[in-house]
C-alpha cells in the first residue's frame, strides 16, 4: 500500500492524477489536458525534486527515470539541460507532456514528412517556467528541444504513454533526410539493465 505519510507530496499527487485520466478516458484529446492541468499543477512549486535527478552533465543532458508506472502504461522523467545542451531531432511514437521546473527550454518542431522522412521545420516554441507543452502522433512528435540558455541549467518534467526509456523510436539527420532507430535509456538506469 503507498505510504500516505506525506500526502502533499507533489510527484505522487501527480502519478495519482495521471493514474485517474488514464482510467477515465481512453481519448488522448480527453486525457492530455488533464494530464496538463495535473502537470500545472507539479511544477508550480519547485521544492520537490531530489538532488540527485537534477544533476546536469558537462557533456549530455540527462534524462533520469523518477516513476515508472507498474502496467507500463506511462513513466515519468526529469530532464536536466546543462548550459547550451540540445537533443537531435528526435520522435516519441507515444504521447508526452512537458513542464519547465526551472530555467527553460526551446523545441524546433519538425513535419516528419510523407515517407517519415525529410523533415520540415516549423516555428520555435519556447517553454519558461510553469508552461505545459504536449507530443503525440496525432498532434505533431517530431521536434529537437534545447536549452534556451547558455550559462545556466535547466531542468523540465515530463510525462509520456509507455517506458520512453525503452522505446524503439527515431533520431533524424537534418541534412541528408534519413532517420535511424533510437532507444534513449535513462541517466539512472544502465541501457540494457534486466527489467525486474
Ligand atoms: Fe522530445
Amino acid at each position: 500500500m503507498r505510504d500516505t505519510s506525506f500526502p502533499s507530496d507533489p510527484l505522487q499527487q501527480f502519478i495519482d492524477a495521471v493514474g485517474i485520466a488514464l482510467d477515465s478516458h481512453s481519448v488522448e484529446s480527453k486525457f492530455l489536458p488533464e494530464i496538463g492541468e495535473a502537470m500545472r499543477r507539479l511544477i508550480a512549486d519547485d521544492h520537490w525534486l531530489a538532488d540527485t535527478y537534477a544533476q546536469p552533465h558537462e557533456t549530455y543532458y540527462q534524462q533520469y527515470l523518477l516513476h515508472l508506472d507498474p502496467a507500463n502504461r506511462f513513466s515519468v522523467v526529469s530532464f536536466v539541460w546543462g548550459p547550451g545542451q540540445a537533443t537531435p531531432i528526435h520522435d516519441h511514437l507515444v504521447w508526452g507532456v512537458i513542464g519547465v521546473l526551472r530555467g527553460a527550454e526551446i523545441s524546433d518542431p519538425y513535419s516528419a514528412g510523407s515517407a517519415g522522412h525529410a523533415p520540415v521545420q516549423g516555428s520555435p516554441q519556447r517553454l519558461n517556467v510553469g508552461d505545459v507543452g504536449y507530443v503525440s502522433p496525432s498532434i505533431g512528435d517530431v521536434h529537437r528541444v534545447r536549452n534556451a540558455f547558455d550559462d545556466q541549467v535547466s531542468i523540465s518534467i515530463h510525462v509520456y504513454g509507455g517506458d520512453i526509456g525503452a522505446i524503439s523510436r527515431h533520431v533524424y539527420d537534418h541534412d541528408n533526410a534519413a532517420r535511424k532507430p533510437f532507444v534513449s535509456g535513462y541517466a539512472n538506469k544502465a541501457e540494457g539493465t534486466p527489467r525486474m
